[in-house]
Formats: C-alpha cells, sequence, structure tokens
C-alpha cells in the first residue's frame, strides 16, 4: 500500500531545510549611521570583515567608510555588495549579523556611538 506519511528521517531532512530557509531570510531593519558623529576611523568596516570573513580586512566588509576630504567634511558609510578575496571578486550582502545575539558587530564597536540598528515594524522593512 503506498504510504503518503514521511518517515522519520524524511520529516528531520525537512525540518533542516525548513530551519536553513529561515536561517537565511535577513533581518528586517536598517543600520543607521549619523555623519557628524563619525570620526571616520574604520573600526566598523574591521569588525565586519573579521566577524564574516575571519580577517581584519576593509575590502570584505560589507559597508565601507568613505572619507573624502575633497567632497565633504564627514564621513559617510555606503553598503558594498562585492569585495576581493584572494585576487577574486567575491559577492556579498550585509545581513545586519543575522543570528548574532549582541546584533550588528559593527554597531555594537562603533567607539562614539556612529552607528545604530532600528529593527523593522511588523509588516515591513525599514529603508534609508
Ligand atoms: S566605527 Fe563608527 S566612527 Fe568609526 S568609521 Fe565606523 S561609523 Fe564612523
Ligand atoms: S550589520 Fe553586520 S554585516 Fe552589516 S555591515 Fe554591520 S557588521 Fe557588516
Amino acid at each position: 500500500m503506498l504510504s503518503l506519511r514521511k518517515t522519520k528521517e524524511e520529516q528531520e531532512v525537512t525540518e533542516k531545510k525548513v530551519v536553513e530557509v529561515l536561517l537565511s531570510v535577513p533581518e528586517s531593519g536598517a543600520l543607521v549611521h549619523v555623519p557628524t558623529v563619525c570620526t571616520g576611523c574604520g573600526i566598523c568596516e574591521l569588525m565586519c570583515s573579521l566577524y564574516h570573513e575571519g580577517v581584519q580586512a576593509p575590502a570584505l566588509a560589507r559597508l565601507q567608510v568613505v572619507n573624502d576630504p575633497f567632497t565633504s567634511d564627514q564621513a559617510r558609510v555606503r553598503m558594498q555588495t562585492s569585495g576581493w578575496k584572494e585576487g577574486k571578486r567575491v559577492a556579498f550582502e550585509c545581513d545586519l549579523c543575522r543570528g548574532r545575539k549582541a546584533g550588528p558587530i559593527c554597531v555594537e564597536y562603533c567607539p562614539p556611538h556612529a552607528l545604530g540598528f532600528k529593527k523593522a515594524k511588523m509588516g515591513g522593512a525599514v529603508r534609508k
């Protein structure tokens, strides 16, 4: 007789897949940067790449501090979607440090607290 019931093993595989999918959904919210407070130190870049790639390398950080005295007297932060790893271009994306209990590591280690994390309200992501 044909059984439509899943075996215990099949059920476990399905549950594992559901957990993987849930963990891959990015945290809803946005980073908030206050240029008037930012010193342009770049620690946020170092902490981001250290946490995600295991090395302190701004080229592998999901955010980039732009500190160009010719265009502005205030440092800005912009998001990066790719970087350089072992001579190759790699794609990545800020996931707001999903799964990290203390929240985004760049926010935690910003010395003057120029970075913040704004959680999205129910029903929509915050865009900035
Ligand atoms: S760590 Fe904070 S102060 Fe330093 S560059 Fe990043 S946002 Fe600016
Ligand atoms: S929130 Fe996390 S992934 Fe996004 S830029 Fe900050 S440290 Fe990097």
